[in-house]
């Protein structure tokens, strides 16, 4: 076969394709594309989604708009001024009012699109709820957002009230709000007949899984952290504690995030820089600058710089955190580690800061740090966290128990990490035979 038939066959088999997902739906494919192509099928998630467990219900309305801002606010501290966060949050209450969805949904997608910045402008979108123009302006008609609902077996026409002209003010927090709540609307309302629709989609939980992918779904990271970020709000509105879990350690432990529970992709024993070291701790999927609270009662015994290579770790204290000059950093970052009982410890790595120094008691759930990327060099944003028991680093993931974190053991990375790691044992076996072999060639 000469390579013309080859590529006139690749053709006719990617047009067939379109023509079937034409077929499926009156319209292709909506797609939420980026320029730096960052959107990636993910890793970080669960193999099976349906272990999550159901996500907690709102409360009805009416909500008291005080709590609700204090809970929309306190989650987005520091990324804008207290006035803004609660005209923002003011903003949401009444959007999704309107729309009829669910206003903790609605700030949870404020706070995982664009950290509650109204103006961000990235690759993937402008705004609070990062919309992308392109991907939805087959949708937008006039004043309406127009999209089709499966219905007894047929498409049939829908529309939702929007802002005119609102796709060229989307820097505008209540025009991005309005339109962002019609489009999560529209995905509930299109769900589930666009996944039967476009088969191609990864199982996911909700239609939220569609406001950051399009009509079709390659990850479940993106929904995960809308809705971790949504429970966080949710606790934080109920003024909801969770039940500290049992140990066999002597005492109780909570969970260092918000929101449980909490996702840990990584876990001890994976490789670390192609195998020159091993990942000693439990890698929680977090997103720069959450609060970490203390796993435990206990006492601070260490606050500083981990160092590159066997150096002693550098201690600096967090009022002068920002003025010490900061060294090429080791592997963990900025980090803080607490003394619960005589023996057992617990780390937490990468910060972006911390605000307890050495011999401060701290109260379990107490806030002692914030989530930062310091020291790592290609993983995304997360709380590395170390138990150590007589000096050993034990594993976190059966200390937290399943209610508070959801262990590697169910995730994507964790079995390529075991894969990759597999591979390169299996490599290392095969030089040293080589090596072996030739030694005994030489001699003979
Ligand atoms: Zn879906």
């Amino acid at each position: 076969m000469g390579h013309t038939t080859l590529i006139a066959l690749a053709l006719m088999a990617s047009f067939a394709a379109d023509a079937a997902a034409v077929e499926r739906t009156p319209w292709p494919a909506r797609k939420r594309r980026t320029d730096e192509g960052l959107l990636r099928p993910g890793v970080h998630e669960l193999k099976d989604p349906k272990r999550w467990p159901a996500e907690p219900e709102s409360p009805p309305a009416p909500l008291d708009e005080k709590r609700f801002r204090a809970a929309f606010s306190g989650m987005c501290e520091g990324m804008a001024s207290p006035r803004l966060l609660g005209r923002i949050s003011e903003e949401i209450l009444q959007v999704a009012g309107e729309a009829g969805v669910d206003p903790f949904l609605l700030g949870a997608l404020v706070y995982r699109e664009s950290r509650c910045v109204p103006t961000l402008v990235t690759g993937f979108g402008t705004g609070l709820v990062q919309i992308q123009a392109r991907m939805i302006q087959a949708n937008v008609r006039g004043s309406r957002l127009r999209y089709q609902v499966r219905e007894g077996g047929e498409w049939k026409e829908h529309s939702r009230p929007i802002p005119a002209g609102a796709l060229s003010r989307l820097q505008n927090s209540l025009i991005n709000l309005r339109l962002g709540a019609a489009m999560l609307a529209m995905w509930q309302d299109q769900h589930p007949a666009i996944d039967e629709a476009f088969a191609e989609s990864v199982p996911h939980r909700s239609a939220v899984a569609h406001f950051g992918w399009g009509d079709i779904v390659r990850g479940t990271g993106g929904e995960d952290r809308a809705l971790t970020a949504r429970r966080r709000m949710l606790n934080r509105y109920l003024d909801k504690t969770t039940a500290p879990h049992k140990t066999d350690l002597g005492f109780e432990v909570v969970s260092p995030l918000e929101g449980i529970p909490r996702l840990a992709p990584s876990g001890p024993g994976e490789d670390r820089e192609e195998g020159v070291r091993a990942h000693r701790g439990l890698d929680i999927d977090a997103t720069a600058g959450e609060p970490i609270g203390s796993i435990a009662d206990g006492v601070v015994w260490f606050t500083g710089f981990d160092l590159p290579g066997r150096v002693r770790p550098q201690v600096v204290p967090p009022d002068e955190l920002a003025a010490t000059k900061r060294p090429a950093l080791g592997p963990g970052g900025l980090f803080v580690c607490i003394r619960h009982v005589p023996g057992i410890s617990s780390c937490y790595m990468h910060l972006q800061s911390y605000r307890v120094a050495i011999h401060d008691r701290v109260k379990a759930g107490q806030v002692i740090a914030n989530v930062g990327r310091s020291g790592t060099k290609a993983s995304g944003t997360h709380l590395h966290l170390e138990i150590h028991r007589d000096g050993d680093a034990i594993d976190p993931a059966p200390v937290l128990g399943p209610e508070l974190v959801i262990p590697p053991q169910e995730t994507v990375a964790h079995d390529i990490a075991l894969a990759n790691k597999k591979h390169r044992l299996v490599k290392e076996r095969r030089a040293r035979w080589k090596a072996h072999l030739a030694a005994q060639q030489a001699k003979n």
